[in-house]
């Protein structure tokens, strides 16, 4: 890996971040007159703490990492593109991503007037190293892994992560939205380790909270100051701080066996269409659904029907897919229901 340094724009090594009242004078208690706030208490009269260290305390413990590793963002989309404006001269530098994967590495990208060079998974969805490396050149900056896939589902080998990270000279940035529901373990575990890595999060799968848009970032502390100095100072609002600390302490181990068990019951029913041509392996929380025929048909049927599913079909690789999510019992059984409708 390059030094840190050499990896950042040149602008953002120099910035002078904007320092709010609450950067400035860190106490609770006292008679605040110094941000400009409407001193009536209605509960949000208030800024929010820019540096979420509640929040952040509370994801600590829960991930295993100190707080000075974790970067909170207004969903992971603002991960993303902190990634490319951290890293990236817009118009020079590029990315290596990936495909088929996530759409906003690309949008945030061509924000950011970026070129993302794809490297197309197999029919397995399997990743090629060398090919994935041999995309890569002296301005490529960012390499993006996405393990669970979305919208395939499985997951990269842990080893190959390890491998792509350490003979990669920028940065790898590690998409795992879906992680709760695989039985593989977290690069957290090796963070320490993987200097150039930077691993994304969200609390709007698994967690039960895409309403409040938070997604999660962990790097060394270095990245994850750089991360914090770019971002909007108050990216992340009050009422989303204080229900995320509440929900994080409720756990949610149990609803993400149910959705695990439920998937594993859906994928078995969905097999025994005839229908079906394959229900690819998934470490989330849908399945990718091949269709012997038309998938177009089945996606209409399903919308006639109020049943709302991910038609893939136009996406290479995944061509005559649907991506269904996995959803409460009954939900699931409303959707086999339909789909066993026209398979008879
Ligand atoms: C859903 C999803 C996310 C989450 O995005 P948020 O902005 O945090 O809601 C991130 N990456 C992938 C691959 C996803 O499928």
């Amino acid at each position: 890996m390059k030094e840190l340094n050499q990896l950042l724009r040149a602008n953002i090594l120099s910035l002078s971040p904007y320092s709010t009242a609450r950067d400035e004078f860190q106490g609770t208690i006292g008679t605040f007159l110094d941000a400009n706030e409407s001193p009536f208490d209605n509960g949000s009269n208030r800024y929010p703490d820019p540096r979420q260290r509640n929040l952040k305390s509370v994801l600590s413990r829960i991930k295993g990492v100190s707080s000075d590793r974790i970067f909170v963002g207004n969903g992971s989309d603002e991960a993303i593109d902190l990634c490319f404006r951290l890293f990236c001269n817009p118009g020079l530098d590029n990315a290596v991503a990936m495909a088929p994967s996530y759409g906003m590495y690309e949008v945030a990208a061509a924000i950011n007037d970026i070129e993302v060079r794809e490297v197309w998974l197999d029919a397995e969805f399997r990743l090629d190293t060398e090919q994935l490396l041999a995309a890569c050149d002296e301005r490529t900056k960012l390499l993006f892994l996405c393990s669970p896939n979305n919208p395939s589902g499985n997951s990269l080998p842990a080893q190959q992560i390890q491998q792509i990270t350490k003979r990669f000279d920028g940065i790898v940035v590690l998409d795992e939205a879906y992680i709760d529901f695989s039985s593989a373990e977290s690069a957290l575990a090796r963070l320490d380790t993987m200097p150039n890595l930077i691993v994304l999060q969200t609390l709007s799968k698994a967690w039960g909270m895409a309403g409040l848009r938070l997604g999660l970032a962990f790097a060394q502390p270095a990245i994850i100051e750089y991360m914090s100095r770019v971002k909007y100072p108050y990216n992340v609002n009050m009422a989303s701080q204080q229900i995320a600390i509440e929900r994080l302490q409720e756990g949610t181990e149990g609803n993400v066996k149910l959705i695990c068990i439920e998937r594993e019951r859906v994928r078995a029913a969905l097999t025994a269409f005839r229908a079906v041509e394959r229900v690819y392996p998934s470490d989330a929380n849908f399945l990718l659904v091949r269709f012997r025929n038309d998938a177009d048909a089945v996606y209409t049927r399903l919308i006639d029907r109020g049943v709302i599913v991910r038609n893939r079909s136009r996406v290479r690789g995944c061509e005559r897919c649907l991506r269904i999510t996995i959803g409460t019992c009954r939900e699931n059984d409303n959707m086999l229901g339909i789909i066993s409708q026209i398979d008879g």
